[in-house]
């Protein structure tokens, strides 16, 4: 696990608006395939350290499917988050092809990747990186007022979402008086009030006790069926991972399925 680079949180657009979404970055209309979300083909990445050369990951393949929530496991340090931060344009790859959204994140500029990340993903960290001096309406209010929304409207859109996530009654709560649990909602809020296409999660649960844990995940669960989400979440508590519709371990520089249940409908199993 590490950081989220600075870039985060992110701003975004007040509403679907699929016809703006190639403005401003070119979509990659040979990968434009409509099934897939995202496709990876033979990805490195290799950090230069003090020690030498760190090479992450050996031509790493992933193919995720509209609407698909895909659990990544694997040990601390086998790379899960920086192959998130890769697809949400984060990071960049040091090999081959990464299609997100139709878009090759490989090729933006810095200012293009500042505007896919706006327009397509939604990121939520292991620490829910609320800012402490506004409230949680505030918070879920920030990626909209960024883009320019005005403030009237940002902050009824993300009293929507506190009442989506069953905060309405902590709006005004700063995150230092809000529970662990409570404080992952807000950031789930925030990371979805611009609608985005992509959810990507980095131990979403990971700070939390497990029965926070388990509502917390029943919560991702119920907000990617209902806005038709296509979601990555990485975690290490394989009770929760064998709850998505697909299970892959990042092992070896490689990812390897180790559970299928796509055939099984996603159970949505909120209870806020
Ligand atoms: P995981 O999320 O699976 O725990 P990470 O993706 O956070 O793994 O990190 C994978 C490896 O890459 C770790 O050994 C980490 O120390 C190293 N690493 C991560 N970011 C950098 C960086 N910016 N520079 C050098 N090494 C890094």
């Amino acid at each position: 696990m590490t950081s989220p680079p600075a870039a985060a949180p992110q701003a975004s657009r007040t509403a679907r608006e699929p016809e703006s979404r190639a403005s401003g970055f070119q979509a990659n209309q040979s990968a434009a395939v409509e099934s897939s979300v995202i496709q990876v083909q033979g990805l490195s990445k290799t950090y230069k350290t003090a020690r030498g050369a760190l090479h992450l990951f050996e031509e790493l393949e992933l193919e995720v499917e509209v609407g698909e929530l895909v659990a990544i496991v694997g040990q601390s340090g086998a790379g899960k988050s920086t192959l998130l931060h890769i697809l949400g344009a984060l990071d960049t790859p040091s090999a081959g092809t990464v299609t997100c959204a139709s878009v090759n994140v490989a090729s933006l500029t810095a200012r293009e990747a500042a505007a896919f990340r706006n327009r397509e993903i939604g990121y939520v960290w292991q620490f829910h990186y609320l800012l402490p001096e506004f409230t949680a309406q505030e918070n879920v209010a920030m990626p909209l007022l960024a883009r320019g929304t005005r403030k009237a409207e940002a902050l009824d859109e993300a009293a929507n979402w506190l009442r989506e996530v069953g905060l309405e009654d902590r709006a005004d709560h700063r995150p230092g008086e809000l529970s662990g649990g409570e404080q992952q909602r807000v950031a789930l809020a925030r990371a979805l009030v611009c609608h985005p296409r992509l959810l990507l999660a980095d131990e979403p649960t990971g700070d939390l006790d497990g029965v926070t844990a388990g509502r917390v995940f029943e919560l991702i669960q119920h907000l990617h069926l209902s806005h038709g989400l296509t979601s990555i979440l990485v975690t290490h508590n394989m009770d929760l991972a064998v709850r998505c519709t697909r299970t892959l371990r990042l092992e070896n520089g490689r990812l390897t399925q180790i559970t299928d249940v796509a055939t099984k409908p996603l159970q949505d199993g909120n209870s806020c």
